[in-house]
């Protein structure tokens, strides 16, 4: 072994991942035409001659599609550059039927922006070097054996920005992390539903290795097709491997792009569309130059809705929760705002967030339901959590209860009176049953006396049984050790 190779063996390696993330926004209809956007519709019945560049035909620009841009450079904390023009890429590919795609290559919309993650509580900051809006590309269909291809040009045309970051991403974690947030921050925004598995969502990842502390970056390797969030730590982190196995043989990392294979759970080289990355990109002419008046900008900027990291801090110094369950509350935005509605109406932060967290999240994920499926209301929300801190329903009922208000949207209140599913906290009611299940149970008592803590909890479980869970769990413990007097005596 060469004693380069020794040392390359010894030295530890550092990813550097950047990110190139496009976003398709859910505009009605497509950046230059009057298409519609919408997804699954039989190939190529949403064209026009626009879309398909035919001659003589002129683009209008959709300013929808600008406003949605606006909305996420300014999330991002870019600078905006306030005339909107169009640049031509050109290449040659057969999805692409104008032989070119419009673009922003020489200002894009947003330039300098950040994003915060968290990682294992830590936050990072990931630069955001730059953000563009551009069209799509058709799609290309291979038929199996080699029989041709097909070419639905539905999503020719269709609003995209394009997210560029800067090398800040060190770990497969940070990159889930990076992804789910701008994910996030995106559905927040409400410009582009972000489903990775319909294409809404397309990440590719420039994933480099170097030893521990070095200034200079190593080869690249862009990672293609990457379409699931899981899929895009996954792919990650395979490359960093493949990279640093390969420096620690002596061996070189080829710049080239390769495509993830989810079931191999692999990177392979993929064929270029051409050599070289020079798309001889022109000024569009046709376009008419768009201005974006500085008041325009500041009322888009005022209307921004709050951010998922300012939400989940202002959750956590508001209501005293912990940073998992403002995670849990703030990744669905729904969620976090039943809570917030509930809080209002008076519901006692921490159980309402238990709440929503533990049997409502669960009813709806097993059902396959969305948060505002449930009909029920903010205010009748805070009425259970009041009819349990009341004392009325024990925690246990109240699970009944809750599954009654979802499936018919009842008042708490009216379910517990007409069903007779009020809390027996009435001691001499109570005192009965506890002399009835301490007769019958005479090994238990036994043990009980002998100091068996455990033996307790049985006799509590029968008086329960015997209720029908409604009995006051405290008021049937503390009634029980009265009767049986303390344990270990007598
Ligand atoms: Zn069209």
């Amino acid at each position: 072994m060469s004693a380069v190779r020794e040392e390359a063996r010894a030295t530890e390696y550092e990813a550097v991942i950047g990110f190139e993330v496009h976003v398709e926004l859910a505009t009605a209809t497509k950046l230059f035409c009057s298409c519609p956007t919408t997804f699954g519709a039989p190939p190529n019945a949403h064209t026009c001659p626009i879309c398909l560049g035919h001659p003589g035909t002129l683009p209008l620009l959709n300013e929808r599609a600008v406003e949605y841009a606006l909305r996420a450079a300014l999330a991002l904390g870019c600078e905006i550059e306030r005339r909107v023009h169009f640049d031509r890429k050109h290449y040659f590919y057969p999805d692409l039927p104008k032989a070119y795609q419009m673009s922003q290559v020489h200002a894009p919309i947003g330039r300098n922006g950040a994003l915060t993650i968290e990682v294992g509580g830590r936050t990072k900051v990931i630069r955001i070097r730059e953000m563009h809006l551009e069209e799509d590309a058709g799609k290309s269909v291979h038929l199996p054996d080699d029989a041709g291809t097909l070419i639905d040009l539905n999503r020719a045309g269709v609003p995209l920005i394009e997210i560029v970051t800067e090398p800040d991403i060190s770990s497969p974690e940070e990159a889930r992390a990076f992804l789910e947030e701008l994910r996030l921050t995106m559905l927040y925004l409400g410009i582009s539903d972000v489903r990775m598995e319909e294409g809404s969502l397309r990440a590719d990842a420039n994933v480099s290795v170097r030893p521990k502390g070095s200034p200079v970056l190593g080869s690249k390797v862009e990672v293609k097709n990457l379409n699931s969030i899981s899929g895009v730590e996954r792919a990650v982190a395979y490359e960093i491997e493949r990279q640093v196995a390969l420096l620690r043989r002596g061996e070189r990392v080829v710049s080239e792009t390769r495509r993830w294979d989810e079931d191999r759970r692999l990177t392979f080289p993929m064929r270029q569309k051409f050599g070289g990355e020079d798309y001889r990109p022109i000024h569009d002419p046709e376009v008419v130059p768009y201005v974006l008046e500085e008041s325009y900008v500041e009322r888009v900027r005022a209307e921004l809705p709050e951010l998922p990291h300012a939400r989940r801090k202002r959750l956590r110094e508001a209501y005293g929760l912990s940073a998992y369950d403002a995670g849990v509350l703030t990744a669905n935005r729904e969620l976090g705002d039943l809570f917030e509605a509930g809080v209002r109406e008076g519901a006692p932060p921490k159980p309402l967030a238990n709440w929503l967290m533990s049997e409502f999240l669960g009813y709806v994920n097993e059902r396959g339901l969305s948060v505002r499926d449930v009909p029920i209301t903010p205010r009748q929300w805070a009425e259970l959590l009041a009819l349990i801190e009341e004392g009325t329903i024990s925690t246990k009922i109240a699970k009944t209860v809750f599954q009654r208000m979802a499936e018919s949207g009842r008042d708490p209140r009216e379910i517990v009176e007409t069903e007779g599913l009020v809390q027996i906290a009435d001691p001499e009611a109570l005192r009965k049953i506890v002399e009835r299940v301490i007769e019958a149970n005479p090994k238990s008592v036994e043990d009980y006396r002998k100091g068996k803590e455990k033996a307790l909890g049985f006799l509590v479980g029968q008086v329960m049984r015997e209720t029908r869970g409604k009995a006051h769990p405290e008021l049937v413990n503390r009634l029980l050790r009265e009767a049986l007097g303390e344990p270990g005596g007598a």
